[in-house]
């Protein structure tokens, strides 16, 4: 299964993106994690070329996450399919995507966009924590075991940086529909769009989600 989800900050991808990778078995893979443990692990090459960008708002340039993305997904554990979370955010991505799984003859599966208002999506962004370490969600109305450690990984359990900061967190906001809700047409018109909605617990969406694939 080959799928990518996406929607505005605060819908849930990341929830349901670590319950569809246990579901079909396919590794979920989210640019935002990727970027984030970058810039933790102090020293990295690519930590300090996106800092900036992530921690004001901004896209991470194209040309640098197609490069990100197209590697990951090369390698063994995505033989079998794979969720991409947060990638692609706008149409010369989604091209680059397609491009690529069509010159290997592997088509895309579904896009999954998960739609919420706005102010469902900014109090989920407020009430949120995330694992440093593997990026595993939690929020303050489900916390994991123990206090602000990661059930997973043991990970300090945080808020993100760029959630604490409104401005950043309304930046992201505009760039998602500025530049990433088009994408609703474009896979539309290609046949695999599943638009979901994002109201309502965390086991609701998932059924909904499991029953458009
Ligand atoms: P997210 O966790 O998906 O909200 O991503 C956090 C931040 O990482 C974003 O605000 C961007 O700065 C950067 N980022 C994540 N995915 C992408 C992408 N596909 N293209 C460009 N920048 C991205």
């Amino acid at each position: 299964m080959r799928l990518v989800i996406f929607g505005p900050q605060g819908a849930g991808k990341g929830t349901q993106g670590a319950r569809l990778q246990e579901k079909y078995a396919v590794p979920a893979i989210a640019t935002g994690d990727i970027f984030r443990w970058a810039i933790a692990t102090e020293g990295g090459e690519l930590g300090a070329k996106v800092k900036e960008y992530v921690q004001a708002g901004r896209l991470v340039p194209n040309e640098l996450t197609i490069q990100v993305v197209l590697e990951r997904i090369c390698a063994d554990d995505c033989k079998d399919g794979f969720l991409l979370d947060g990638f692609p955010r706008n149409r010369a991505q989604a091209e680059a995507l397609d491009e690529f799984l069509e010159e290997r003859g592997i088509p895309l599966d579904a896009a999954v966009v998960i739609d919420v208002p706005e102010d469902v999506s900014l109090s989920r962004i407020l009430g949120r924590r995330a694992c440093l370490r593997c990026g595993r969600n939690y929020s303050v109305d489900s916390p994991p075991s123990n206090p602000w450690t990661c059930d997973v990984c043991g990970g300090q359990v945080v808020s993100r940086a760029d959630d604490l900061d409104e401005s950043a967190v309304r930046q992201r906001l505009e760039l998602y529909h500025q530049q990433t809700k088009p994408l609703t047409a474009y896979y539309q018109e290609r046949g695999v769009l599943r638009q979901i909605d994002g109201t309502g617990g965390p086991d609701e969406v998932f059924d909904r989600i499991v029953a458009a694939l």
